[in-house]
């Protein structure tokens, strides 16, 4: 596993579509918290054209991640894929590292507070009852 992804530009053939296929070490994106973790490498899989100056990689992100709920510290473990669209400039290069250009669409896909679902009643803040599940006679 591999925790930079570099791209070796003078293998690539000029004009035509390369499927390739990477595995990351989530680490690697440096955006785990208490909240939100991988459990699983990154799988990436997609296609590079390197045309001119320019290389554009095409695909998709695959990895199970955990997640706590906001509010009742539920914790959810889902497959999650996102698709991307990169173009690079590659020209002079020979090769490229593409690591923090996927941890953007990352960033951009996982919203900063989850919640297991939008009308999640959360802990009671006296007793710590999961509401969902139960109800408390802390109230009024
Ligand atoms: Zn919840
Ligand atoms: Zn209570």
């Amino acid at each position: 596993m591999q925790s930079k992804l570099i791209i070796y530009l003078a293998k690539l053939p000029k004009d035509e579509k390369v499927e390739v296929r990477y595995e990351l070490d989530p680490s690697a994106l440096d955006m785990e918290f208490v909240d939100f973790q991988y459990q699983s490498k990154l799988d990436i899989q997609g296609f590079l054209e390197k045309s001119g100056a320019l290389l554009t990689f095409d695909g998709a992100i695959q990895a199970k991640v955990k997640r706590v709920c906001a509010r009742c510290l539920a914790e959810e473990v889902t497959g999650e894929s996102e698709e991307f669209h990169l173009v690079f400039d590659i020209k002079d290069k020979t090769e490229l590292e593409a690591t923090n250009e996927l941890r953007e669409v990352m960033i951009f896909v996982h919203p900063l507070r989850f919640l297991c679902k939008e009308s999640c009643k959360g802990l009671c803040a006296n007793c710590g009852v999961n509401l969902n599940i139960e109800s408390c006679k802390c109230d009024k």
